[in-house]
């Protein structure tokens, strides 16, 4: 796993080791449930045992609540990759306060910086390349500057009134579903001390660090089929211990989609929560990266890819000239920004076209099928890259 660079951190900025004051709220609640997890979990399971109810009540918890983050705080709310009935955001506000995570507000006044800003030592609140504690948790247990919210960011969400209430009750909302709520089912279920354990204390600590996985490990461990240009990473392993937000490489540069993982097996439940309230009626407007955009920066990274190996002094393995490798590249590069160009002058033209309205008389260019061809062809190309950079040792 890489490790952070000092020479990352700007010498007028304030390295991670600045001693900025402990965040003492934080820092108790991350100690206190943390012990209480990992000793007053085992402790209970050794002595008295888990009825069945707390095990249930600790999975459903633990999913309400981390979805409401990963489709609610973040996709909902800090991207507005589509819009949600108010049932279904006064749902994710509730359990979204149920993982413990700020309120609203203040998760995306933080939030929208760090795709801004993204790497950004001074103004990414959890720059990865402040280290992977630091992204982690780092930022959190001290208050640095960086982690200062900003709401300048959120002005849209204050006008949102579930969002308004939430920051101003969050501390009342917090308790009342992490104590009142999680209380209520287990004295009804009859295992009250257990449930308070298992659906209270360790699905908290679980819903805590599957979300600051994706802040630290999807920012270091992964591909990045679709940009370099900033340490987030693509990771099916991470995607499913964060309801589908592994697939960080896709998200840092196609932020509005409402899906990350956007093959059908990619494992992202909370694209398919999206796309099921869709399909009753509880949401819509979901936002959809165009396919050609999509393929365009693949090939465009395949081509990267295949320069930093010519330029590292590859030799070619089989029987291919180098020089033969070379020159192929560089016409499937030229092939490539001719599709672009014929794709976006089309596109003008259809545009136009319509506007005057005689699209019809552009002797029938269907946008939609022309469209599907440009995205195979550029499918085809990254293929072919791809197998002349496996030429290159
Ligand atoms: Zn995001
Ligand atoms: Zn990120």
């Amino acid at each position: 796993m890489a490790s952070p660079t000092p020479s990352s951190v700007p010498s007028s900025g304030h390295p991670p080791s600045a001693r900025a004051p402990i965040n003492w709220v934080a820092t108790i609640m991350f100690v206190v449930t943390g012990l209480v997890a990992a000793v007053g979990v085992p402790l209970y399971a050794w002595f008295f045992d888990f009825s069945l109810a707390a095990w249930v009540w600790f999975l459903v918890f633990l999913w309400a609540s981390g979805i409401s983050i990963t489709a609610g705080y973040h996709r909902l709310w800090s991207h507005g990759a589509y819009e949600a009935h108010w049932s279904v955001r006064l749902f994710f506000m509730l359990f979204g306060a149920m993982a413990v995570q700020n309120s609203i507000l203040i998760w995306c006044a933080g939030h929208r910086p760090h795709h801004r800003f993204v790497d950004d030592a001074e103004r990414d609140p959890y720059s990865a390349t402040r280290g992977l504690w630091f992204s982690h948790m780092g930022w959190m247990v001290r208050n640095h500057p960086s982690g200062e919210p900003d709401f300048g960011y959120v002005r849209d969400l204050e006008r949102d009134p579930i969002v308004a209430f939430q920051h101003r009750f969050y501390v009342p909302i917090v308790l009342a579903m992490n104590v009142g709520l999680v209380a209520l089912v287990g004295w009804a279920s009859g295992d009250l001390w257990g449930t308070l354990l298992l659906a209270g204390f360790l699905r908290l600590v679980l819903n805590h660090h599957f979300t600051f996985f994706i802040n630290s490990l999807a920012h270091y461990w992964g591909t990045q089929p679709y940009t370099d240009e900033n340490t987030a990473r693509d990771n099916p392993v991470l995607a499913f211990l964060t309801y589908g937000e592994g697939y960080h490489n896709f998200h840092h540069i196609f932020t509005h989609d409402y899906r990350n993982g956007i093959k059908w097996y990619d494992f992202d439940p909370t694209k398919w929560l999206i796309r099921g309230l869709a399909s009753v009626g509880l949401a819509r407007k979901l936002r959809v990266t165009p396919q050609i955009a999509i393929e365009r920066a693949r090939l465009d990274m395949q081509f990267k890819r295949a320069r930093a190996r010519l330029e590292s002094g590859a030799v070619t393995r089989g029987r291919i000239e180098l020089a033969q490798v070379r020159e192929r590249i560089q016409k499937e590069y030229e092939a490539f920004t001719a599709t672009l160009a014929e794709w976006s002058a089309t596109r003008e033209q259809w545009a136009s076209a319509a506007k005057e309205r005689v699209a019809r008389r552009l002797e029938g260019v269907d946008l939609q099928a022309y469209a599907r061809e440009i995205e195979a062809r550029l499918r085809a190309q990254r293929k072919r890259v791809q197998a002349l950079t496996l030429q290159l040792a």
